[in-house]
């Protein structure tokens, strides 16, 4: 009689957290295989510092990138968020303040998408269509309000670093070797990883480079899903 009772919270703590991947029918992990196209995708940020420099280099190198932002650091940027969706690049939410959703209920996660969402919409005059939950955590309640706002969950195919730092040619070289034709690449132009985003400028160049190298063109993550 105890034990269904002392296994019930973990149990449904559980369903929401970790069974809600069994929800994630909705969402990507990369685009369409049809064409040699690949979307880098950049985390964390604005930072008022590297973000620019990022946008600065991949202008330069005439690439779209697609940037999943924090709500609280672009209310602290919002000219670096504009720059973005001035130029050829995505703008996407990132939650509102880098949350963790296994740690959520439901009224906070709604809060967290939300506000950044309303917040990313009022800055580049355009409701952002792509949600990408901090480490790729979800939860059941997350769904519903991603459905209401009209976003679809992003996850990637090739991340060249995670908790631990991994140096910039190292990166560059991964992201050549894994590439595949609508490959969505997980990076980094801000702090979360200590010094991410100097290893970041250091690793694009040659990533950039190999790829075309191989053959690749590159688009936003929205290019990259819409049907031909
Ligand atoms: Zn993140």
């Amino acid at each position: 009689m105890l034990l269904p009772l002392l296994l019930a919270p973990p149990l449904a703590y559980v369903a929401y957290s970790w069974g809600a991947h069994l929800g994630t029918l909705g969402c990507v992990w990369r685009g369409r295989r049809s064409s040699r196209r690949i979307a880098l995708t950049f985390d964390d940020g604005p930072d008022p510092e590297f973000t620019p420099r990022v946008l600065d280099l991949l202008d330069r190198a005439g690439v779209p990138g697609t940037f999943f932002l924090i709500g609280e650091r672009a209310a602290r940027a919002p000219d670096v968020v504009r720059a973005m969706t001035a130029g050829s690049h995505e703008v996407g939410n990132h939650t509102w303040s880098h949350t963790n959703l296994w740690k959520c209920g439901p009224r906070r996660t709604r809060l967290e998408v939300r506000r950044a969402h309303d917040l990313l919409a009022e800055l580049t005059g355009r409701p952002p269509g792509l949600f990408r939950p901090p480490w790729g955590a979800v939860n059941l309640a997350v769904f519903p309000v991603l459905r209401r706002v009209g976003a679809r969950c992003v996850f990637w195919s090739i991340q060249p670093e995670g908790l631990r730092p991994i140096d910039a040619a190292t990166q560059a070289e991964r992201v050549v070797r894994r590439a595949a034709p609508g490959a969505i690449v997980d990076l980094h132009d801000a702090e979360g990883t200590p010094n991410a985003p100097e290893r970041l400028l250091e690793a694009l160049p040659p990533m950039i480079a190999g790829l075309r190298e191989r053959g690749y063109s590159f688009a936003t993550v929205s290019d990259l899903l819409a049907r031909p």
